[in-house]
């Protein structure tokens, strides 16, 4: 019998390197979907609208809102993010697994709306002090936003006990084959092919 697919959901705080983990996963299992989120936030040098998010000016993300376009919404470090129904919905039929990138009270409502079908993973970094440099690290955001993301950061941390795995972000690679681990995804070159990988989820 076919496996149902998953969503996988990952939180943690801005500049834990959940974009880094999520971009690794992705790339070793190809069959896995990914929710681009919607924002209202700018798009970053660097970020493609459609790929990283989908770039949305206030009343027309507002729109989305009331039309029930959204299984979830929320502001976050002034903007405002929602996970689009449409495409994760379509992915669920299929049965794929998706993996999506949320915080904290999107990732608790997720789970409270899907229960066993959803999989949360709290990346936490592996100090407080590495967190900042990694923060600062990140050249595409304002002193003032860093410092804000920051201040939400240590608030997020708090939290972390209440999602499914925790996992340190130490080191990509070693972090790739925990969530591996985790999700019961076959290790990239151990006995099975890519063709498996990319059809992970399905079956
Ligand atoms: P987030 O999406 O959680 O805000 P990013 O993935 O953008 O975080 O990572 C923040 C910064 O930390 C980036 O400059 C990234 O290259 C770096 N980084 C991420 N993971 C690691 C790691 N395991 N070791 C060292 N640096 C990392
Ligand atoms: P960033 O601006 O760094 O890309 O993301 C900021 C925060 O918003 C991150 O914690 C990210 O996980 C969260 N986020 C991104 N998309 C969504 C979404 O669709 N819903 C919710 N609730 N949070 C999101």
């Amino acid at each position: 019998m076919p496996r149902r697919g998953r969503l996988i959901v990952f939180v943690a705080p801005s500049g834990a390197g959940k974009t880094s983990v999520i971009r690794l996963v992705r790339s070793r299992h190809g069959g896995v979907a990914y929710s681009v989120s919607c924002t209202t936030r700018p798009m970053r040098p660097g970020e493609v609208d459609g790929r990283d998010y989908r770039f949305l000016d206030e009343p027309t993300f507002r729109r989305g809102i009331d039309d029930g376009r959204f299984v979830e919404w929320a502001e976050v470090h002034g903007h405002l993010y929602g996970t689009p129904r449409e495409p994760l919905d379509e992915a669920l039929e299929q049965d794929r697994d998706v993996l999506l990138d949320l915080d904290v009270a999107g990732s608790l409502r997720l789970k409270e709306l899907y229960r066993d079908r959803a999989v949360t993973v709290f990346l936490s970094p592996p100090s407080v002090d590495e967190l900042e440099r990694r923060l600062l690290g990140r050249a595409t955001d304002s002193p003032e936003v860093q410092r804000l993301r920051l201040r939400n950061a240590l608030k997020e941390m708090t939290f972390r006990d209440r999602f499914d795995f925790q996992v340190v972000n130490d080191d990509l690679e070693r972090v790739c084959r925990e969530i591996d681990g985790i999700l019961g995804f076959a290790p990239r070159g151990e006995g099975r092919g890519k063709q498996q990988d990319e059809g992970a989820g399905r079956s």
